[in-house]
């Protein structure tokens, strides 16, 4: 397969990379930010999980102007190292630590932030319901850090596995927020169950006291609607956004998308620093990728260090 065929096969990777994107990710942002305007009066913005960094590159250009630069500050956490970006503070960090809750209020000098965004994902195993757990996991971990960080009447949005629990976490949710909306952006593909969801209006129940611990399990703050069943049952709000004639994610296109233009591969914008597939591509290159029972000592002793 040439290296122009990701470019036919996934319409969003490729103009990612033609308008300068780190990650095919920013679109799924910026087409919920047309149907929920986001980013109206937002200063202070905290980007969990953010490596690449596609998010915070629209953060940082879409909060950020000329006049209003001094204000704004953007903070990004990741368990990984991610290259710099005009305007956006790094912290690399575990989402899952009151430590780096607490180093981003003091990035924000005490102040708490208008919108927390969140496109936390594991490493995917394939096994849907055990996918579907650790997401939630780290949906938990993010909730509980924005819990820390969010301003009374602050937007939060994060990425969910769309499974046969989404009424249970969206009631759990609504605890916390008085709109919550399941949205699923033209630019995420149909056959993933990702899904994002768009919580308005921060309002924690009364005398809530943040911590690490889990939210969502703490029974004292339960609400009735947690419980309905039959014709009471809740209806998750669900919503596709995205503009109905932009592209469609499942789609193959042409490599010539418009007749005057031809086709020019570009490469991808930043390419991730130390990502944790780089000893497995090492070894393809060196064609060392085999199984480990096959492989002579000799060349058992040579095979590069994780962090070399
Ligand atoms: N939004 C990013 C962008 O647009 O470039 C892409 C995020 S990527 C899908 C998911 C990220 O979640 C990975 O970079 C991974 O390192 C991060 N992550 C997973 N678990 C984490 C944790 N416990 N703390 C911090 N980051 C975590």
């Amino acid at each position: 397969m040439g290296r122009s065929s990701k470019d036919k096969r996934d319409i969003y990777y490729r103009l990612a990379k033609e308008e300068g994107w780190r990650a095919r990710s920013a679109f799924k942002l910026l087409q919920l930010d047309q149907e929920f305007n986001l980013f109206t009066g937002v200063r202070r913005a905290v980007d969990l999980c953010a490596a690449p960094g596609s998010w915070s590159q629209v953060l940082s250009r879409k909060l950020r102007s000329e006049e209003r630069n001094e204000e704004v500050k953007i903070v990004a956490v990741d368990l990984q190292a991610m290259a710099p970006l005009p305007g956006v503070t790094q912290i690399q960090g575990d989402i899952t630590k009151v430590s780096t809750a607490q180093e981003i209020v003091r990035h924000f000098s005490g102040q708490p932030a208008d919108l927390v965004v969140c496109d936390g994902a594991p490493d995917v195993t394939g096994l849907h319901d055990v996918d579907e757990y650790i997401q939630a996991q780290l949906l938990l971990a993010a909730l509980n850090i924005t819990t820390h960080v969010l301003k009374p009447g602050g937007t939060f949005v994060a990425k969910i596995f769309r499974g046969k629990d989404v009424t249970l976490l969206y009631s759990q949710l609504r605890v916390f927020f008085s709109q919550v909306t399941c949205a699923k952006p033209r630019s995420s593909r149909n056959s993933s169950i990702e899904a994002f969801v768009v919580c308005l209006n921060y309002s924690p129940p009364e005398g809530y006291v943040p911590n690490m611990s889990n939210p969502l399990l703490d029974h004292s703050y339960d609400v009735d609607f947690n419980q309905l069943e039959g014709p009471n049952r809740i209806i998750v709000p669900f919503l596709a956004c995205g503009d109905l004639s932009a592209y469609d994610s499942d789609q193959t296109y042409p490599l010539q998308l418009d007749a005057s233009q031809e086709y020019r591969y570009t490469p991808p914008t930043q390419p991730p620093i130390e990502p944790p597939y780089q000893q497995a591509c090492l070894l393809r290159r060196n064609n060392l990728l085999a199984k480990e029972d096959s492989l002579p000592l000799a060349q058992e002793d040579s095979l590069p260090l994780a962090h070399e």
